[in-house]
């Protein structure tokens, strides 16, 4: 991966009336990056992928570069550099697959040669060949929805930027759409994408942006972020016979249901040795079937909305 930037977003803010939707977010994403925004329900993911993609107006002090050029200054040039595949597909639904390809490649000013090539390409890369005719509306959800990525993808843009795009599709759509997200990137090609789906954004994310309330929280590579939630990886170990209350008291320790042990840990290594002196050797007292339990990029999401401090988390670009 390259360090030239694809997209920096600096200040961005939208606000519907009185609610700030967007507050002050600024990021960068890197040439070749897969670029995850993760966040619940009304976060601002979306309207901030609508301030990137131009859909929303930037005001004084906000400012978006792609591949170093203002986007208010550059609108088209900016705008072309864009595959987007949005919430709502913005594809014509009274139109064939074929009808749409043709219409968005005129719009891009691609030939018809041009257009009949790629489209040709495309299609048989999302299975969709038999589809050519078919009117948008009436393809499945899956379907219309890898017809909209063959759109975004038509004239080969450098970035591709996808809002929940496998969210509701059937597993067989989402391998294909995945596998092609994953083929857009090795050829070196920069992918935005929002999803509520933890363990997608795990899967194909370089990188993580948690988003609540409108401000990014983390940003961070996923192993970064369950690296620095280190702490509450946990020791479950059982012993052998019942612990006396000065054991008990043991720092963190907890008793659970199942009559194991639990403790939570920074530093397992350590800890282990720690539990060993204090168990075994000063009150004999063994110690068996310790387990680790790491801890998930689940818990850590959960963990940083449900403390939602503005402090972040792993940094890369300040
Ligand atoms: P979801 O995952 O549900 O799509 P999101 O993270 O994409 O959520 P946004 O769609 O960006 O969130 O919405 C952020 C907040 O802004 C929400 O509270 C939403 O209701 C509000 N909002 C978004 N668009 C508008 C609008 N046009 N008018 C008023 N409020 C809006």
């Amino acid at each position: 991966m390259n360090e030239s930037i694809a997209i920096s977003a600096s200040n961005l803010t939208k606000k519907f009336d009185d609610f700030t939707a967007v507050n002050d977010v600024s990021f960068k994403i890197f040439e070749g990056e897969i670029v995850g925004i993760l966040g619940p329900n009304g976060a601002g993911k979306t309207t901030t992928l609508r301030l990137l993609t131009g859909v929303y107006k930037l005001e004084e002090g906000e400012k978006i570069e792609i591949f170093n050029e203002n986007l208010k200054d550059n609108q088209i040039n900016c705008k072309i550099k864009f595959g987007i595949v949005p919430e709502i597909s913005n594809a014509y639904s009274d139109f064939t697959v074929l009808e749409n390809l043709e219409f968005s490649g005129k719009m891009y000013g691609l030939s018809k040669e041009e257009i009949k090539n790629r489209s040709k390409i495309l299609l048989e890369r999302f299975e969709l060949l038999d589809k050519l005719n078919a009117k948008t509306k009436t393809l499945s959800k899956g379907l219309k929805q890898r017809a909209n990525l063959c759109l975004a993808l038509l004239h080969e843009p450098p970035i591709l930027i996808l809002d929940e795009p496998t969210s509701g599709l059937d597993p067989i759509s989402v391998k294909i759409m995945r596998k092609q997200i994953l083929e857009f990137r090795k050829a070196g090609k920069t992918i935005l994408i929002t999803t509520h789906d933890i363990k997608e954004a795990q899967t194909i994310c370089d990188r993580i942006l948690i988003m609540n309330k409108g401000k990014i929280i983390a940003d961070a590579n996923p192993d970064t972020l369950r690296r620095d939630f280190k702490s509450i990886s946990t020791i479950i170990f059982k012993t052998e016979k019942e612990l006396d209350s000065k054991l008990m008291n043991y720092p963190t320790l907890i008793k659970r249901s199942d009559g194991t042990f639990a403790i939570s840990s920074e530093n397992v290594l350590k800890d282990l040795s720690e539990l060993y002196n204090s168990f075994t050797l000063k009150n004999q007292i063994q110690i068996s079937d310790v387990k680790i339990q790491e801890t998930s990029l689940e818990e850590v999401f959960i963990d940083l909305i449900k403390n939602d401090s503005t402090k972040k988390k792993g940094v890369k670009n300040d």
